[in-house]
């Protein structure tokens, strides 16, 4: 057992202390190949940092810290995501203002990263309710509405009333709020404010290929945006032209009625008079539903009393109002297809609708039981008749061009972003309402609005009832007007943080282009895959509009390499919960055993990317090697000669793999490297690969590792020395094999041994039976083996003819694989 007093807690305080005296993680910038590492800043939760904060703070940490030693000039910054409702309703909860709130979990959560070890750059802190930050929301905003980015629309738009405030299409996950998994998202028609994300659909898809991320977020940001390539067909609907999407303009002839969103802004211009007490009704019974649960509700409608005409026939058909189709996909209206669409079948035979039968399959026979929405060759269809259904989308679109009744289009899920939110504890949006002017945006010089400090909490969104804040002149033309009382969505902070980590304290300009160049983009990004269609798309829109229509940056994407940290459940295997009992707090963990400890910990417990349970006994073992290795290292006197042939070819190899193995990510691979190269300097060995040794570990471990480092006599802080490379002609492939096959011994043996104990048995005599050839191996390393096993060990080659060999163990011996005999 070790007996160092290992003080961690005072190894650890000292260095955290001369890392920040001696300001060693301050980024400048200067002529040298800059990495940007970052985390997605956290919202400060009064609740302080959880474990999954610092899992996801500790793999950002591990990363920058070798690039910083690789020769990087890296920029690790850390702020917070500081505006919000959770932030809101905490402090009305706790009866605090949400600024003192939010500043106080601040400052815990500094303390807390501080005592981690974490390498930030504490310069370039920010945080959102920072005026001197959301001013630079709102000179975007004010940007945006300039170029025609942000326009004011009403709108059927999710509400939540849990929130009390609207949500944008990305906050509402099958039909329920992204915050309240319990409450049902209500669909109200309100003028808001939305960001024209939809302007970078094509190149917001486009780009995915070319990023360095999960293939999951891709694949979710894909479906996401949804692009699919159709036919806009005009129905005229009481003389107007009404266009209409399709994907399937080979079934035209089968439409037997329309149907558009119950939610649509423009359905009560359809319903005649007979019909209006109906639709009423029907409209109050339906539920909003979510394009994923589109699939699961009933469908249910009614009929308006209007009718449309089929443009390639003529045909008139009855249009219903409909539960299943969403107020802002295509147009909010659907041509239906019932015998070759299961959604529009069901709903025929429910309303009794006729189902007419227009593209036979080449396989059976048509069937009116049934949708068919394959392929094959067209029927009932008059003089498109007999040509393929790939053929007749071409030719039916064609021919409706001709027309002038349709074209060729493509079509993207993918909506423009609701930002107003009926809220406090957020930027205010800056502009003014003039009855004589309209919409009048707040002059850039008298930015930032200010969020007032003294509201009322209570009902509602407190800024509407503050009239100081409320009641302005016109910029314009001087007269009474009103300030939007709505704030902007915590999102909209969250888009560009991390280009104003590059030039946190400039007060003219968001930032300097020039620090810009210099640092963006982000070379590596961790955080949760929950933001695969919120945080990371918009950001991914604001770079887009930055560049384009502000011609502010040159880049295309703000994050070359994306990383998801996987989750820590309970050591029950439930997902950490207080009710359950089986949350651990991280720094509770890092006061009992070390931040060192709990850093390896929990990189090397599994790969990062992947959920993982706590476990107690195995940050108990983790724990114990970071003892052993102190002891050792007081114990120890090494030598001044250099390492031997197999310690550098072991010393090389273990570089070369530890390296890329973070490279990629794979902290637990690179921790058993390490593990291994310890016990190989147990066995003996020189300063030279003692000193490797700690800085490989140092990312891992960088209070002991730092303390040790200097206890050799070194001056320079470990966390700037030079990242050793690995040789590759040092490295002897026979040596390794040589290795592995002593392992592998050992492990064999000990597990015979342990059976035998069990039994209550003795052992003390260890016989190993090689080939003859393979016989060296263990005949040159026998002292290891005797001195790892514990036993008096003897090696006989098989064709020794006086061996000892009570149970011929010699006559199964294959290649590598050699025999053994205990007693
Ligand atoms: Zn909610
Ligand atoms: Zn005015």
């Amino acid at each position: 057992m070790p007996t160092t007093k290992y003080n961690f807690k005072k190894i650890e305080q000292k260095w955290q202390k001369k890392w920040e005296e001696s300001k060693i993680f301050k980024a400048k910038e200067v002529k040298k190949k800059k990495f940007y590492c970052l985390e997605m800043y956290p919202y400060p939760s009064g609740m302080g940092l959880h474990i999954g904060h610092a899992f996801n703070e500790i793999i950002g940490d591990i990363f920058a810290r070798m690039k910083r030693m690789q020769g990087f000039n890296v920029l690790y910054p850390m702020g917070y995501d500081s505006f919000g409702l959770p932030a809101e309703t905490a402090a009305i909860k706790a009866k605090m203002h949400p600024k003192k709130f939010t500043e106080d979990a601040m400052k815990n959560f500094i303390r807390q990263q501080k005592a981690l070890g974490l390498s930030y750059d504490w310069s370039r802190m920010l945080y959102s309710h920072d005026p001197q930050y959301y001013k630079w929301n709102q000179f975007f905003f004010l940007k945006f509405l300039e170029k025609g980015l942000a326009y004011r629309k009403k709108a059927p738009v999710n509400w939540c009333p849990k929130c009390q405030t609207v949500l944008a299409n990305e906050q509402v996950h099958s039909g329920k709020c992204w915050r309240h998994p319990d409450t049902e998202v209500e669909v109200k028609h309100l003028e808001q404010w939305f960001i024209k994300t939809t302007k970078y659909s094509e190149e917001l898809l486009e780009k995915i290929d070319s990023l360095n991320w999960p293939i999951r977020i891709k694949m979710m940001q894909r479906n996401w945006i949804g692009k699919s390539y159709g036919t806009e067909i005009f129905f005229d609907i009481e003389g107007e032209k009404w266009p209409v999407f399709t994907t399937r303009p080979d079934t035209i002839f089968g439409v037997t009625f329309m149907v558009i969103s119950a939610h649509h802004p423009r359905l009560f211009e359809l319903v005649k008079k007979k019909q209006k007490e109906q639709v009423k009704s029907f409209l109050k019974r339906v539920k909003s539903v979510s394009e994923k649960e589109l699939e699961e509700v009933g469908k249910e409608g009614v009929f308006t009393g209007s009718y449309a005409i089929n443009p390639i026939n003529g045909e008139k058909i009855p249009v219903y109002a409909g539960n299943f189709v969403l107020a802002d996909y295509g147009s909010g209206m659907v041509m239906a297809v019932p015998a070759h669409d299961q959604r529009d079948f069901e709903f025929a035979r429910k309303y009794r609708l006729p189902i007419k039968i227009v593209i036979q399959s080449r396989e059976r026979k048509a069937s009116v039981r049934e949708a068919y929405d394959g392929s094959g060759t067209l029927i009932n269809s008059g003089s498109f008749n007999g040509i393929s259904t790939e053929e007749a989308k071409e030719h039916i679109t064609k021919a409706l061009e001709f027309k002038k009744q349709g074209r060729k289009t493509v079509n993207y899920k993918f909506r423009d972003w609701l930002v107003s939110r009926q809220r406090y504890w957020g930027t205010p949006i800056p502009v003014i309402y003039c009855d004589s002017c309209g919409i009048v945006p707040v002059p850039e010089k008298d930015l930032p609005v200010k969020l007032p400090e003294k509201v009322k909490f209570g009902k509602g969104n407190p800024l509407a009832g503050n009239k100081k804040f409320v009641n302005v002149r016109c910029p314009k033309c001087r007269e009474k007007a009103r300030r939007e009382t709505d704030t902007m969505d915590t999102f909209f902070d969250s888009s560009w943080y991390y280009l104003r980590y590059c030039d946190n304290k400039n007060s003219k300009k968001p930032f300097d282009l020039k620090k810009i160049d210099y640092w963006m983009p982000v070379d590596f990004y961790t955080g949760g895959a929950e933001h695969a269609n919120m945080h990371l798309i918009y950001a991914r829109f604001f770079t887009k509009a930055l560049r384009d229509d502000l011609r502010f940056l040159k880049f295309d994407e703000p994050f070359l390499r994306l990383f998801n940290q996987g989750m820590v459940h309970g050591e029950d295997g439930r997902k950490m919960s207080k009710s359950f009992g089986n949350v651990v707090d991280p720094i509770n963990v890092s006061e009992k055993y070390g931040a060192d400890t709990l850093r390896i910990f929990l990189v090397s417990t599994a790969s990062p990317d992947t959920d993982f349970s706590w476990n107690s006994s195995g940050l108990e073992g983790v724990h114990k090697f970071i003892r052993k290795i102190v002891d050792y290292f007081e114990k120890t006197k090494f030598g001044k000669s250099g390492p031997n042939a197999r310690t550098e070819s072991k010393l090389n190899k273990t570089i070369k793999e530890v390296t890329s193995y973070i490279e990629n990510l794979q902290y637990n691979l690179a921790a058993i490297r390490i593990r291994e190269l310890f016990s190989y300097l147990e066995r003996g060995a020189d300063r030279r690969t003692a000193e490797i040794f700690l800085k490989l570990l140092s990312p891992f471990c960088p209070h002991i590792t730092e303390e040790l480092w200097h206890k050799f006599g070194n001056k320079n802080f470990l966390s700037l020395e030079k990242w050793p490379e690995a040789e590759e002609k040092k490295i002897n492939e026979q040596f390794e094999k040589e290795e592995r096959a002593i392992d592998e011994i050992i492990s064999d043996v000990s597990n015979v041994v342990n059976i035998i104990m069990e039994k209550g048995r003795k052992v003390s005599k260890l016989y190993i039976y090689a080939l003859p050839n393979e016989t060296e191996i263990y005949t040159g390393n026998l002292d290891m083996i005797k001195k790892r096993t514990n036993l008096d060990a003897k090696v006989y080659s098989v064709a020794d003819k006086g061996k000892y060999d009570p149970e011929n163990k010699s006559w199964k011996v294959k290649p590598g694989k050699p025999g053994i005999y205990l007693e």
